[in-house]
Parts: structure tokens; C-alpha cells; sequence
């Protein structure tokens, strides 16, 4: 197994892309940091499924990603707690859509704070780690978003789109040591986060769910499908294995053809 012995922190593991994610990772041997909000007996059930699965060891940090002190010492609980940070996966993530004039300030300020300076305090403090020992593998899960914008998400584009940024600024900075850093850029994955999405949708314009998921792939995502979270679990794992040695900098889109178009 390609990462055996890693230890890996996921931001935003217990749900969605990044649960996924972490089993991709864990399935190939790395030990993980689960981090995130949600139910405690979710939580508890992924903590104690992770290590009977895939024999691998697993913390667990409540770490609130829009809390600057708590995302540090996230980095620092997993080098205490596992021994190091070999890869770190920026994925926590949260949307509000709204036409920017009636935007609230308060989410604006979440989105920025979880979807863009969670992941500069977390960078911050682990490329120390990782320039000491040698090895270290960044991945930031951004959005077509981070490249193409979309009416009534100026928060969130604006957060992806400054992902997007940060990965290549922090890419080059570390280009001559053994550290790299990319970012993902996926179109829709059926998740919590898109479900929402779908049911306000179809509320607003009195339609089915149905209905509504139909409209929303094929207004932007033109193989009309979802793209399946393990693909982009799948990914990270390349990213973070000998054969990822040479990619840094790069913003990997997975989108069905969204931005083909
Ligand atoms: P999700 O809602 O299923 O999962 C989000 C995760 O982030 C959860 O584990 C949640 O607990 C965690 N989280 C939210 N706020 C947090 C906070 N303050 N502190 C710690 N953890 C917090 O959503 P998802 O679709 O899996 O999204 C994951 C990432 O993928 C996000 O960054 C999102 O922007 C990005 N993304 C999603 C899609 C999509 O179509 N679903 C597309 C492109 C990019």
C-alpha cells in the first residue's frame, strides 16, 4: 500500500467529499486526523470504524476551521498525536447563496474565514513540519468556482478563487523541497452541500428534487452525471505517492466538461 505509515490530516472528514477522502487515504494505508462538525454518534462511528477497516491508527480533532488557534492546533494534535503531518487535505467547506446587495456580512465572514484562512493557518503551521522532516503533501480541495464564477456566490468564489492562489504561491515557495501542493477543482459531487443546494432550487421554482438536480447538472456539468467523491479521494492518493513526486502548483479540474465549454 502505497501510503503506509503516512499520517494525514482531512479537514472536514465527517461528511461528504471529505469522508471519502479519508477512506481513500486510510484504504491505502495512512493513518488520519478525521476533523469536523456533525452528529457525535456519526463522529464516534467513524473513529471507531476507520482502524477495524483499514488497520490503520485514527484521531479525531473537533478543531473549528473558522477558529485560527483551533486549526493550529489541529496541525500541532496530529504531530503529537500520530507523529507527524506527511499530507494535509484542505477540504472543510460551507456555501451560501444570496445576490451580493442582500448578502449577510456574517457569512460572508464564515466563508472566508472556513473556505479560504482556515487553510492558510493550517499551511502556515505545518510547512515548518514538513520542511524538517523532508516530505510533505498539500492538497486543497477548491471548485470549478476557483476558476469560473456562478451568479449569487460572491463569498465563495471569491474564497475559491483565492485557493487557488495560495496553491500556487505555496507551491512555488517550496518548489526545491519535498513538498508539494496542488488543488482540486471538482463540479458537482452529490453531497450534504449540493443537496441543500438542489432543495432550495427546487422550492424557489416550485419543482420536484428531481427536477431540480436534472436543471442543476445541466445548466454547468455537461456529462450530466455527478462526480463520484472517491474519484477525487482517488486523486489525492496519486497526488501524495511516488508518482505525484512532480506535480505542484497545478489546479486539477474534475468537472464532467464544465469548464470545456
Ligand atoms: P459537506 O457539507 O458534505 O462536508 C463539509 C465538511 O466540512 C463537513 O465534514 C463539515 O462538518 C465540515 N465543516 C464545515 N464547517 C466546518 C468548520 N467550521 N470547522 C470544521 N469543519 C467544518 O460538503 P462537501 O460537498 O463534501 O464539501 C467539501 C469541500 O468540497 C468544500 O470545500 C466544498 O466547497 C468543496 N466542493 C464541493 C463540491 C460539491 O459539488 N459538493 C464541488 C466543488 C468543491
Amino acid at each position: 500500500m502505497a501510503l503506509t505509515g503516512k499520517n494525514a490530516i482531512v479537514t472536514g472528514s465527517t461528511s461528504g467529499i471529505g469522508e471519502a477522502v479519508a477512506r481513500t487515504l486510510a484504504a491505502q494505508g495512512c493513518n488520519i486526523m478525521l476533523n469536523g462538525m456533525g452528529e457525535k454518534s456519526v463522529i464516534d462511528g467513524l473513529i471507531a470504524e476507520f482502524p477495524k477497516k483499514y488497520g490503520i491508527k485514527t484521531v479525531y480533532s473537533g478543531a473549528d476551521m473558522s477558529k485560527p488557534a483551533e486549526v493550529k492546533q489541529m496541525v500541532a494534535d496530529c504531530n503529537a498525536q500520530l507523529g507527524s503531518v506527511d499530507i494535509l487535505v484542505n477540504n472543510a467547506g460551507i456555501q451560501f447563496t444570496a445576490p451580493v446587495e442582500e448578502f449577510p456580512d456574517e457569512k460572508w465572514d464564515a466563508i472566508i474565514a472556513i473556505n479560504l484562512s482556515a487553510s492558510f493557518h493550517a499551511i502556515k503551521t505545518a510547512i515548518p513540519l514538513m520542511r524538517k522532516q523532508g516530505f510533505g503533501r498539500i492538497v486543497n480541495i477548491a471548485s470549478v468556482h476557483g476558476l469560473v464564477a456562478s451568479t449569487n456566490k460572491a463569498a465563495y468564489v471569491a474564497a475559491k478563487h483565492g485557493i487557488v492562489g495560495l496553491t500556487k504561491v505555496v507551491a512555488l515557495e517550496n518548489a526545491q523541497s519535498n513538498i508539494t501542493m496542488n488543488a482540486i477543482c471538482p463540479g458537482w459531487v452529490h453531497t450534504p452541500l449540493v443537496q441543500k443546494q438542489i432543495e432550495d432550487k427546487a422550492k424557489e421554482q416550485g419543482i420536484s428534487v428531481e427536477e431540480s438536480t436534472a436543471k442543476l447538472l445541466g445548466e454547468k456539468q455537461p456529462n450530466k452525471r455527478f462526480i463520484k467523491p472517491e474519484n477525487i479521494g482517488a486523486m489525492i492518493a496519486f497526488l501524495c505517492d511516488e508518482n505525484g513526486n512532480s506535480m505542484t502548483g497545478e489546479i486539477i479540474t474534475m468537472d464532467g466538461g464544465w469548464l470545456a465549454q
